[in-house]
């Protein structure tokens, strides 16, 4: 339990994916950015992917875990703590994106939750997908309990598992793949 998991948690994660592909041969440049002002208008990924001009680009942040009282699932989707990473299908996902998330949580044995997203996610992955000419954008989340409170609880299981899965991502692309929806 701690403030400000949102989205603190996201730099520790992001870091750890880093560390782990570190030891893989990679086949494409791989880069981290820890923005600022996500809160009040996704300021920082706007001009981060700008500068960094990405391919593919993957947001990390936390999502409402639903297995506690008063958290309508119609509206957030079943999400548990400890449930693993959780992904997203719906118009701010790149659909090749998801589904090489989808296959390297599978390969590597990681469990994960999908959900829908239909609209915004609320994320950064929203305006990193709108930058120059359009960026194939995935989301990987980490379920979290009283969002935006003092008294955040998330399942550290969750966050070794989002940096696992990350970083299995990254070791997946080369520089042949087609990131268009067949
Ligand atoms: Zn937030």
């Amino acid at each position: 339990m701690a403030r400000g998991f949102d989205d603190k948690m996201g730099a520790f994660v992001v870091m750890e994916a880093l560390r782990i592909a570190s030891r893989r041969k990679l086949k494409c440049a791989l880069v981290a950015v820890s923005t600022v002002q996500e809160e009040i208008g996704l300021r920082g990924a706007t001009t981060s992917a700008f500068s960094v001009a990405p391919d593919v680009a993957v947001a990390v942040d936390v999502t409402h875990g639903t297995d506690q009282p008063d958290v309508d699932k119609k509206r957030f989707g079943e999400v548990k703590l400890g449930g693993g990473p959780v992904l997203h299908r719906g118009a701010n996902m790149n659909a090749v994106v998801t589904e090489r998330l989808v296959k390297a949580a599978t390969t590597k044995k990681i469990s994960y939750q999908m959900i829908g997203v239909p609209g915004a996610s609320g994320t950064d992955a929203w305006t990193m997908q709108l930058s120059r000419g359009g960026v194939a954008t995935g989301l990987v989340s980490v379920p979290l309990r009283y969002m935006h409170t003092p008294v955040e609880v998330l399942n550290l299981k969750d966050l070794t598992a989002a940096a696992e899965l990350l970083a299995a991502f990254a070791a997946g692309l080369d520089e042949g793949v087609d990131f268009i929806p067949q």
